[in-house]
């Protein structure tokens, strides 16, 4: 085989994302229409799916699909080895979802049928569990900040129906499904690097304050007129990578006007809106300074402690390895003794040097391209 035929076998080999891909959009959730606790991310995309919108932009969904799999492996694992209750369906009438994982406590799992009890010691009390797989890129966060309010939403909610309703009566959990509410009282939270496999853990108690709240943020979007009425929780494409991953991103935004720019100018209406975004702008670039000023000033003050813990943040120090530049004198010799021609490109930087030197003017032609826009906002005296 030759290498060109080579290259064309692996251009037409088609990518398994492809099937991927098809895979998942026939999976029960992806086909779901009514809102679902993972839904309640963003007000008007919860508005969205319940107004039965259809998809405005195909996403990609790579990363996703491989948290998926990774949760199915994981949960699968924990279903043969421990005997957990994993992926239990919950539901009333305003919303749905998969608990992944419900620890019961002693008395609740005496009540389930022997062969479906955990094989593990039963936890002290009945607690709801989330899997949450997540970047490098986000881990310093998730260990810092643990959930977002979208993440505690949406497990509250889960939590709340188990409470309220119990396990949903459908085929494969109808034992489940008869024992009623169940008290929750701990939720706990796993994150899995998806890269790496770390897992980093954090429970609290239940709190029926959390719970109300989620069911009112779920009340709300169900009192909309129209999705255009919900909120937007986030600052749009090339801002957000929610909304760059968002099925619903055109409808939400629309198309930029004019092209090129960006989609958030819907947001400005009228003067009152543009004092508004100017005063804006001016705190955020002292926030910006005052934050450099801050950080700049710390980093220099730690530069000679070691590494290690100290309090809530761990030090540690990388760098000051040899850095290596490419030897332009060895490759000219190189190029010689291998009888290669030296290319000769003009060195644009040394010839403007050179006739700023003799006294000569820098020859300039109109390029193709605009100078950016640049924005200058300074302060206005009447
Ligand atoms: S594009 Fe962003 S703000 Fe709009 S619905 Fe989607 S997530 Fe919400």
């Amino acid at each position: 085989m030759t290498a060109q035929s080579v290259e064309t076998a692996v251009e037409t080999t088609p990518s398994l994302w492809t099937a991927a891909h098809d895979v998942d959009a026939r999976r029960p959730r992806s086909l779901q229409r009514q809102l679902g606790a993972s839904d309640t991310v963003c007000e008007r995309r919860a508005a969205y799916i319940v107004a039965g919108t259809a998809p405005s932009d195909e996403t990609d969904k790579r990363a996703a699909i491989l948290g998926t799999y990774i949760h199915e492996g994981l949960l699968g694992a924990a279903r043969t080895e421990y005997g957990w209750l994993v992926e239990r369906a919950v539901a009333d009438d305003t919303i749905k979802g998969h608990i992944d994982a419900v620890q019961l406590d002693e008395a609740t799992a005496a009540r389930v049928p022997a062969r479906h009890r955990p094989k593990i010691a039963a936890a002290g009390v009945v607690t709801v569990e989330d899997v949450k797989t997540k970047s490098t890129f986000l881990w310093d966060k998730v260990r810092r900040y643990g959930p977002t309010a979208a993440e505690l939403r949406q497990v509250y909610l889960y939590a709340d129906l188990l409470r309220t309703v119990g396990f949903e009566d459908v085929r494969g959990q109808r034992y489940l499904a008869k024992l009623g509410p169940l008290e929750v009282a701990r939720i706990r939270f796993r994150f899995v690097n998806r890269d790496n496999g770390e897992e980093h853990i954090q429970e609290f108690d239940f709190d029926p304050m959390e719970a109300t709240r989620a069911r009112w943020w779920v009340q709300r979007v169900r009192e909309l007129n129209s999705p255009e009425e919900g909120r937007r929780d986030f600052d749009g494409p090339g801002l957000d990578a929610i909304c760059d991953h968002c099925p619903f991103m055109t409808a939400c935004w629309g198309l930029p006007n004019p092209p090129g720019t960006p989609v958030q100018t819907v947001l400005i209406h009228d003067d009152a809106d543009r004092i508004q975004t100017l005063a804006d702008y001016v705190r955020g670039h002292e926030l910006e300074t005052e934050g450099k000023r801050i950080k700049n000033l710390a980093r220099k003050k730690i530069d000679t402690s070691p590494a290690g813990v100290y309090g809530a943040n761990e030090l540690g120090w990388g760098g000051g390895n040899s850095k290596w530049d490419v030897d332009v004198e060895a490759m000219v010799d190189l190029h010689e003794d291998a009888k290669i021609p030296v290319p000769m490109v003009p060195d644009e930087k040394r010839m403007v040097e050179n006739l700023k030197a003799a006294g000569l003017a820098v020859p300039e032609k109109r390029s193709a391209q605009n100078t950016p826009k640049a924005i200058s906002v300074r302060p206005y005296k009447a």
